[in-house]
């Protein structure tokens, strides 16, 4: 991820601040709030997705509202082969920053995993199942603990076809067993 957005400069003099805390931000026809996840305007051929922490506004300075907000992560941003993860997958992070509510251009949902296999449809709707240290440049929980699946032992990826085995219920890829129905798997066949 290419952050070009400005930070915020922080205040080092002990002159009064007159920052003001608000509760929501009403930008074009929507409405945004705290702990709202939005779309922001990166650069123009790609979005990112941020959790909006903190609407600022300094009312008395001609200066654009802010917004503190924590990043979400994609694949790409940390991996260079991303094809085991989901095109709607994405990493909450502690990457903390400030940025002009001009860059906010849309909302988003950012659900459990569990949460999105339930969703109704939707446009801008994502998952996280982990969370992107920037200091330790780590995952948690690391994806060699996240749930595995079928004879291949990769990753779950919703966005692939599975055939459960009818008696313990594990996922396979269709792919994997041939797209053959209603299976029952090596383990159980006994
Ligand atoms: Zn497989
Ligand atoms: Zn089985």
């Amino acid at each position: 991820m290419k952050l070009r957005l400005k930070k915020k400069n922080s205040a080092k003099s002990p002159k009064i601040q007159k920052i003001q805390e608000y509760s929501n931000l009403r930008l074009w026809n929507h409405l945004y709030s705290k702990g709202d996840v939005a779309q922001i305007l990166e650069n123009s051929d790609s979005s990112s997705y941020a959790t909006i922490l903190k609407i600022l506004w300094n009312k008395n300075k001609d200066q654009i509202p802010q917004a503190r907000i924590r990043w979400f992560f994609k694949p790409k941003d940390i991996y260079s082969n991303t094809e085991m993860f989901s095109q709607n997958e994405l990493f909450d992070s502690n990457f903390i920053q400030n940025i002009d509510v001009t860059a906010i251009y849309g909302k988003a949902k950012v659900l459990s995993l569990d949460e999105y296999l339930s969703h109704t449809e939707g446009d801008n709707i994502f998952f996280t199942r982990a969370k992107w240290n920037i200091k330790t440049k780590e995952l948690k929980p690391p994806v060699q603990k996240w749930k595995k699946v079928c004879n291949c032992n990769q990753i779950y990826n919703p966005d692939r076809d599975y055939e459960k085995c009818m008696k313990c219920k594990r996922l396979f890829h269709k792919e994997c067993i041939g797209w053959k129905e209603g299976i029952v798997c090596g383990d159980c066949e006994g």
